[in-house]
């Protein structure tokens, strides 16, 4: 009986309680290290199958979650989508306050990858939040109430915040994203109790070199950049997500993401590594002094940010005991390096990959392939954009020694715009999206897309087990020292596997996708593990299949939990469009324009998974008012900007009439294969990389 069994566990963590400090979830990853490995052990291998759900607590928003919740004495502190805020009672999920940054709808159009955040950060009274516009804000943390709030960022540019700030001693770290659409990379410390800047690192230069006497880390990156740099995309380099900290080396590390744009013939024309764009770099807290570097893909063509998730650990290498940093970017390798010196110790391919043949340990380099170079010809490259790993955070367990990744296998043809000229208002990453849209691969129904649950030695650099899924999203992973290993799925389950083996040892379906990390804490001798639910994002908008209406969520779980999950929402569609409304003129027109300037958001083909709205179940009225709509902006509020920068009103016609198009299509095939395939929304056969 598990209650019973769950009984004498609690009985016995009365007698043993846990450590104040194992009882909190305090920062992103836990501790500095960002392990996202709980020590609490009373939801073990026995008792697990007593696990249940405590309490759910409903945040009121259909968008992307992705924060890692922050708990601290008891109360529980959630960024939503939109920069939202609520702290909760962590015992029970009841609201103690919120906070709304009043982040402008239009803002929306700047974000490559969903209105999403992270996670906030606490430390004293105070909780720190980067909001998707640029600001860093500091709030009371009892009361949420705002002691003060910077810009970090030219309102001017499409900067985003997403990331999760970190706070060191009295600074607060805070970088951002927008390389996709042109934006110089750099992440800065503020002082916590004024909102000062202290430092700022630039991971790219700017054209004008005599900014390079006050950071003169920029003359080692300029030296890899040509004169005809195209400076005017900023670069790129954005830190958008990842940092890690060593207290004894007072190192800040910090991943740093793709350049702007990607093809490489574009933006760097007289080649060049192109430092610091895709690599690690480590500087000093209390001075943002670069102490050394490690780029993952000298001159990325591909996306291969290294803002993945970095971890550190110790781990015998040569027999030799080393402080190691450990990242699996999304270029496919999983890389070991020594984090005091930045030395690379090992390198080996974590999922296909086909760009590099290998990581030569002499240089540090990647051997590119055949395959790599996509400047002339459209190339099938893996891992794809998405790369083999993306936001969502991995796990380490120092009880296995063991990562565990969440891995995605898919490959993807990168399509180089032969015509590329850096616009301001859409995304600058020189594809050519018209292209890639016609001659995309039919869909195969019912097949998503292949993601896994990876569990890697990083000290053998191998494989050790792997759970499969048909997944658009492989969630983020919590470790936890009652040999369990956590992670959500897309449709709507928070599953617990073994840690050795990757046996499913308990799940419970909550109804809402989750792609977020779980985490862990205790109070009064009670584990709980908690996730935050909605799905989201660049994976979560596109290649999933979602048939719920995706109501963001906290859900917390106990032994002997007994909560009801919400009840399902299922997404009603229906096709308003007709045949009659058609002008097959400007169809062809329209999905060009569609491709540069709507695919991102509202997926490829016309089909999104619905977080953002798939355009084809549009209803009559939004019909009526397309033109107010796209060019007027009435649903800017909404985050539904306003094209009138980019797109006139035959432009909206023809974008409009494909959309149409491309939803009686829709109701056509619906009705041959007597079931709706509209809600397909996953990727084409030839995009696996097994
Ligand atoms: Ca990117």
């Amino acid at each position: 009986m598990p209650t019973i069994i769950a009984t004498t566990l609690l009985i016995l963590l009365a007698l043993f309680p846990v450590t104040g400090n194992a009882s909190d979830w305090p920062l992103h990853g836990r501790t500095y290290d960002e392990q996202r490995f709980s020590p609490l052990k009373q939801i073990n291998e026995e008792s697990v199958e007593g696990l249940g759900l405590t309490w759910a607590f409903a945040t009121g928003n259909t968008r992307g979650m992705e924060a890692t919740p922050i708990v601290v004495d008891g109360v529980m502190y959630i960024s939503t989508a939109w920069s939202r805020v609520v702290a909760l009672d962590a015992r029970t999920g009841k609201l103690q306050w919120s906070y709304d940054p009043q982040v402008p709808g239009e803002k929306g159009r700047d974000a490559c990858c969903d209105v999403v955040n992270r996670g906030v950060a606490v430390s004293g009274d105070q909780v720190f939040l980067g909001a998707l516009d640029g600001r860093l804000i500091a709030l009371d943390k009892s009361t949420g109430k705002e002691n003060w709030s910077v810009q970090t960022t030219d309102t001017s540019k499409p900067y985003t915040i997403t990331g999760a700030p970190r706070v060191i001693g009295n600074k607060v770290i805070i970088g951002n994203g927008g390389a996709e659409f042109g934006v110089r990379g750099y992440f800065s410390a503020y002082d916590t109790e004024s909102g000062k800047m202290i430092w700022r690192f630039y991971t790219v230069p700017s054209e004008d070199a005599s900014e390079d006497d006050a950071q003169p880390s920029l003359r080692a990156a300029r030296a890899t950049w040509p004169q005809n740099a195209l400076w005017e995309s900023g670069l790129g380099g954005t830190a958008w997500d990842s940092f890690a900290y060593d207290p004894e080396l007072n190192l800040l590390y910090a991943g740093v993401g793709n350049g702007s744009q990607y093809n490489r013939a574009v933006r760097s024309p007289g080649g060049g590594d192109n430092l610091f764009i895709a690599s690690i770099v480590a500087v000093n807290a209390d001075t943002g002094k670069l102490v050394w570097h490690y780029q993952t893909t000298p001159a990325d063509s591909w996306d291969y940010t290294a803002t993945q998730h970095m971890i550190l650990t110790e781990l015998e290498v040569l027999g030799e005991t080393r402080k190691v940093i450990m990242q699996a970017p999304k270029n496919g390798f999983f890389y070991v390096l020594d984090r005091a010196t930045g030395e690379l110790l090992s390198a080996e391919k974590y999922v296909p990959a086909n760009w590099a043949s290998h990581v030569d340990l002499e240089t540090g380099r990647p051997v590119e392939t055949e395959v790599a170079d996509w400047s002339d010809q459209q190339r099938y490259i893996t891992p794809a954009i998405v790369g083999g790993h993306n936001w969502n955070p991995m796990a380490f367990s120092p009880d296995t020694g063991l990562v565990y990744i969440p891995t995605i296998h898919t490959t993807y043809p990168f399509t180089a715009d032969p015509d590329f000229e850096f616009n301001p208002n859409t995304m600058n990453t020189g594809e050519d999206y018209p292209d890639l849209v016609r001659n995309m691969p039919a869909i195969a129904p019912g097949f998503c897309s292949p993601t896994r649950l990876t569990a890697w030695n990083p000290a053998r650099q191998e494989q050790v087990w792997q759970v499969k899924f048909n997944d658009g999203v492989s969630a983020g992973v919590l470790a936890t020292a009652g040999g369990l290993v956590v992670q959500g799925t897309t449709d709507g389950y928070l599953a617990v596997y073994r840690d050795t083996d990757g046996e499913l040892l308990w799940r419970q379906q909550v109804n809402v996708g989750i792609m977020a990390p779980p985490i862990s804490y205790a109070i009064d001798g009670e584990q709980y593990i908690a996730v935050v639910a909605g799905i989201g994002g660049s994976q979560g908008g596109h290649f999933t299949n979602l048939d719920n209406r995706n109501p963001g969520h906290v859900f917390a779980f106990k032994l002997g939990g007994k909560a009801e999950p919400p009840p399902p929402e299922p997404r009603h569609r229906t096709i308003h469009a007709e045949e009659s409304m058609l002008t097959e003129a400007t169809a062809e027109k329209g999905q060009d324009l569609y491709a540069v300037h709507c695919l991102r958001c509202h997926g490829a083909n016309a089909q999104s998974s619905g977080v953002i709205p798939d355009l084809r179940y549009s209803t009559s009225e939004v019909h009526a008012i397309w033109k107010q709509i796209v060019i007027d902006g009435v649903f800017a509020s909404r985050g539904m900007a306003s094209f009138a920068d980019s797109l006139n009103e035959e432009d909206v016609n023809a974008i409009h009439s494909y959309v149409i198009r491309e939803a009686v299509r829709s109701q056509d095939w619906g009705r041959r294969a007597g079931k709706w395939l509209g809600s397909q929304v996953c990727i084409p056969a030839e995009w696996v990389a097994d």
